[in-house]
């Protein structure tokens, strides 16, 4: 019996089913490349078989040189797919490496195809028959090696290095599997890689004389790999399994947490989603795969906002987060905050994956607590107004008096025989801008017992503190107090709201005036002063030449209810600060190195404003 033709067949007939076997795997899903890659190895393996029996039973030195020509297309592809199949599975070997060893076997090759009789002879003159496996084959004889042979062997080693890399490499890496792949696949190749580098050298030097042998010995590594990569396919029932009960687990978790999931694939255009975020978003499971369908459900007055933040995230491959609105089927409306973050699949497809939030209580929250502010805001003005009341009643009966008196003095005019008309005139003109004062007294009063929401508009701050100051003036002059004001000009404005910062600003005022009571006459002192602090934001400062904040009380002074005062409410400085913050300002105090403290709050400068 042939054992030659018997082992050759077996290994042609192995590399074969591993051939099939791991293009069906391949066929089915396209994104195992390496069970591409080692198919490609398997049927260049059985491939390298029919070249090796050829030379075997070659009765020319010429014939033999032709099957060893036609080897090298089968070992050419075996090793590029070695190579890749090292790289996509083992997930390590050196680029640069891979790369030099497939351009040196290219070489190789295209010289092998393009001279007589192949790259490794320059000639072959005769054969000679030795017994082997017990039958006699044909090995080669006289022959002159080729110059190139080198490069043959500098293949070889690279390959053996490239090997060697790429094992320890994932053997240091020791994450699960890692050490025993890099034991198996690492070994057997390297077993493989010396051995059949030193036979075919010998071989070709002339100094063994044996038959080549490549496919069968490639057998090992063949396997070793098909081991290897079978081993993945026969656990993946159990990974799907395991998937399928840590994806439930997460859903759970996700909805207990009132967290709905998405991941929209844009590729295909398709959504996949938990209940949660489809009962948030009011869709049925077959309408939630829709796109589309997710924006048909925000709030019109929503939508482009959503849009285009979709939309940036998408072109530039970053992250959204957002409150919005959605309208359910049934007309009910309700807030969500969602977040998403563009990115890929390990196979490239392009996803968005994201999660969806019912905040409708927190924003009900925000309101009611909004409507408190508001509330507390409006009473802290209206107690303040009242600390200013004596003050701006005196401010009103002078304009009140002048008017009467001009009145009394026009009435008299008119009781004579020819009442001076010029004269008349100009009481009227005296009249008229008597009640001018007193109306703007009444409008800034009016405007700042308003009760009103937030609303941010460009405001320009020289204005308002001169406002602010003239209101508060009389009180400070009845109280012996300088008040003054210094501001940069030409400041940007700021986004803001003019009555609520007015409220500010003649807290801080009244509290400076207060402080400085205590101190004598002539150094009673208020300044309020504003510039520019960087390019965004304004800094207000209120400085007064009062004794200062007690180093005890710093911490405090903004506390609710904290005051010193006899009889103080304490909510001034609270107000203040929930007023600043919700500009997206901050407030706070510090005492002057020459005495007496400064309240400095900052402003952001209103976006369309900015110089
Ligand atoms: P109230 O004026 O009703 O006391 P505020 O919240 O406006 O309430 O002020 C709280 C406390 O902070 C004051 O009672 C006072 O002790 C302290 N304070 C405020 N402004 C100044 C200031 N300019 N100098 C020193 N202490 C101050």
């Amino acid at each position: 019996m042939s054992y030659v033709t018997v082992l050759w067949s077996m290994t042609a007939a192995a590399a074969v089913v591993a051939a099939m076997l791991q293009g069906v795997v391949w066929a089915l899903d396209r994104e195992s490349r390496a069970n591409l890659a080692l198919a490609i190895v398997a049927l260049s393996v059985a491939a390298i078989v029919p070249t090796e029996l050829g030379m075997m039973y070659s009765s020319t030195a010429q014939e033999w040189g032709e099957w060893v020509r036609w080897c090298h297309v089968p070992i050419y592809f075996a090793i590029v797919g070695t190579v890749a199949f090292v790289r996509i599975y083992m997930g390590t070997g050196r680029h640069w490496l891979a790369w030099t060893i497939v351009a040196v076997r290219t070489v190789i090759l295209v010289r092998n195809l393009a001279v007589e009789p192949n790259f490794n002879f320059d000639s072959i003159s005769t054969l000679d028959h030795i017994r082997f496996l017990g039958e006699e084959v044909a090995v080669v004889g006289n022959a002159v090696v080729s110059p190139w042979q080198w490069l043959a062997t500098a293949a070889g080693i690279l390959f053996l290095v490239f090997v060697l890399d790429a094992s320890i490499t994932l053997w240091r890496r020791n994450g699960p599997d890692d050490r025993r792949k890099a034991l198996t696949m690492g070994l057997s190749l390297l077993l493989f890689v010396v051995a059949s580098l030193v036979h075919t050298q010998l071989l070709i030097w002339g100094l063994v004389h044996v038959p080549v042998m490549i496919a069968l010995p490639f057998i090992i590594p063949l396997g070793a790999m098909s081991f290897e990569l079978s081993r993945d396919i026969l656990r993946a029932p159990k990974l799907a399994r395991a998937l399928g009960e840590s994806e439930r687990r997460l859903e759970l978790a996700a909805s207990a947490a009132g967290l709905g999931l998405w991941v929209w694939d844009l590729d295909h255009s398709r959504v996949w989603s938990t209940e949660r975020a489809r009962a948030l978003s009011g869709l049925s499971k077959d309408a939630a795969a829709d796109p589309q369908r997710w924006f048909e459900r925000v709030h019109p007055e929503d939508a482009e906002r959503v849009r285009h933040a979709i939309d940036q995230a998408i072109s530039l491959g970053g992250e959204y987060s957002m409150e919005y609105r959605i309208c359910l089927p049934d007309k009910r409306t309700h807030w969500v905050s969602a977040q998403g973050r563009s990115g890929s699949d390990s196979g490239g497809r392009r996803l968005m994956r994201g999660v969806i939030r019912d905040i409708t209580p927190q924003m009900q929250a925000r309101d009611e607590s909004e409507e408190l502010r508001r509330e507390l805001a409006h009473a802290g003005r209206v107690s303040m107004l009242g600390q200013l009341a004596s003050a701006l009643a005196h401010e009103l009966s002078q304009p009140l008096g002048a008017i009467l008196r001009n009145v009394e003095a026009a009435e008299m005019m008119l009781g004579s025989e020819s009442p001076d008309l010029e004269e008349l005139r100009a009481i009227v003109a005296d009249v008229h801008s008597a009640d001018r004062r007193a109306c703007d007294v009444i409008e800034r009063l009016r405007a700042l017992l308003g009760r009103r929401r937030l609303d941010l508009q460009p405001v320009a701050l020289e204005s308002l503190v001169h406002e602010v100051a003239a209101l508060v003036r009389p009180d400070a002059i009845a109280k012996r107090v300088t008040l003054q004001c210094d501001v940069v000009s030409g400041l940007p404005r700021v986004r803001g709201d003019r009555v609520h910062l007015s409220q500010v600003l003649i807290n801080l005022i009244l509290n400076g005036v207060d402080a400085v009571l205590s101190t004598n006459l002539a150094s009673r002192k208020v300044i309020i002063a504003a510039r520019a602090n960087g390019r965004h934001t304004i800094e207000v400062a209120v400085t007064d030449s009062g004794p200062g904040i007690p180093a005890e009380h710093v911490d405090r002074v903004f506390d609710p209810f904290f005051t010193t005062k006899p009889g103080g409410m304490g909510m001034g400085l609270a107000v203040s600060r929930t007023i600043i913050e919700a500009h997206g300002g901050r407030l706070w105090a510090e005492n002057n190195a020459e005495g007496g403290a400064t309240f400095r709050f900052t402003v952001p400068v209103d976006g369309d404003s900015r110089r």
